[in-house]
């Protein structure tokens, strides 16, 4: 049996299954089995979770509900209790530290654990994911966490979701390249839609032809973000599992070399902070419900108004889209020498739809 001890490092990834369904189903026996929606039932309501059972007729989350309605006709659609979720997840995270003194929640059923101080523990990888699943389950009364493990974030990551439900899937380090290669160009960390098709563009459709591609048509083609995918595919990923920082925002703002006046002239600013921001945000894989646009005054005075979304954003066009929005509600009668541009209340790109649930149920 392969031991993890002689990996560099030991990384777990964990992932509950179908987090808020399998709750529901685990709370009112009666659900159990059956096709399950979890989400509002307004006209813009998106489907938050969708049990195993419901998947089988291809929804899934972010689905609009009554898309997935049409497809699932016999389904039974419940609202979300985030309390109870958050209750679980609580438990779910306690057991994560018994296991690990560095945990990094993603989001709310989802966590990495830096295995790498205790990988003498354990006989083997497969020991400790067994053992780890056992506990989740034992801990939340019957629930299943999908787990992977390998040495980097990037493959623990794509490796719990490889073998879903109540997977466990371990890549040794050697392993991890060939591990990723057949797999699509949208499983590449911070990869969304808009890179996805510049790597389509450029006839790259699985982690093998990134990792085969040229670096500098990469990098002509998404700037330093070329880099970190090219990076990624070949398992080079040395982030280290981090309990500590919180990005709290990722903004860019212009100290102007003239004052401008208007709104046209701020508007004008705008577009290539928002560029750099939304570049930012893509390369980090990083979207956020809330932007705030900030602006100061030739005499200094600083002024800001903000917005919170229904739905994360990071694209230019948004950004820009809802800054215009804000911009009506300030007085831009003085001079400015200040135009800036924040993304906050962040979340994880492989988590959008979960953590937008308290503010989508109509
Ligand atoms: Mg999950």
């Amino acid at each position: 049996m392969l031991r993890a001890m002689s990996w560099d490092r030991v990384i777990l990834h964990a992932d509950m299954d179908a987090f808020f369904a399998a709750v529901e189903q685990l709370d009112f026996p009666e659900l159990r089995g059956k096709p399950i929606l979890i989400g509002g039932s307004g006209p813009r309501s998106v489907v938050a979770t969708a049990s195993y059972e419901a998947r089988k007729y291809g929804v899934g989350s972010a689905m609009s509900m009554a898309v997935a309605r049409r497809r699932v006709p016999n389904a039974i659609i419940r609202p979300h209790r985030f309390e109870r979720y958050t209750e679980i997840s609580q438990a779910v995270m306690a057991v994560f530290r018994t296991y690990a003194e560095r945990v990094q929640p993603i989001s709310i059923d989802e966590a990495f654990l830096d295995m790498s101080p205790a990988k003498a523990r354990f006989d083997s990888p497969w020991t400790l994911g067994r053992a780890l699943k056992r506990d989740v389950f034992e801990a939340t009364g019957g629930l299943h966490v999908s787990v992977g493990v390998s040495n980097t974030k990037f493959v623990a990551k794509v490796a719990s979701d490889y073998d879903k439900p109540d997977g466990l899937t371990v890549v040794p380090p050697d392993q991890a390249v060939a591990f990723l290669a057949p797999q699509p160009v949208k499983r590449l960390w911070g990869a969304g839609p808009k890179t996805v098709e510049r790597l389509h563009a450029l006839g790259l459709r699985t982690i093998a032809d990134v990792a085969a591609c040229d670096l500098g048509v990469l990098t002509a083609a998404l700037g330093s973000a070329g880099h970190h995918f090219w990076r990624l595919a070949h398992n080079e990923d040395d982030r280290p599992v981090d309990d500590t920082r919180v990005r709290k925002s990722l903004g860019a703002e212009r100290t102007l070399t003239d004052d401008i006046l208007g709104a046209d002239a701020v508007r004008a600013r705008l577009v290539p902070i928002a560029e750099e921001v939304a570049r930012r945000a893509e390369a980090k894989g990083i979207r956020g419900y809330g932007l705030r646009v900030k602006l100061k005054t030739a005499a200094f005075q600083i002024m800001t108004r903000q917005v919170h979304l229904p739905h994360p954003v990071w694209q230019a066009e948004d950004l820009l889209r809802h800054a215009e929005g804000l911009l009506a509600e300030f007085d831009l009668n003085a001079p400015l020498r200040l135009v800036g541009l924040t993304l906050y209340d962040l979340v994880d790109p492989d988590d959008p739809v979960q953590l937008e649930l308290p503010f989508s149920t109509p």
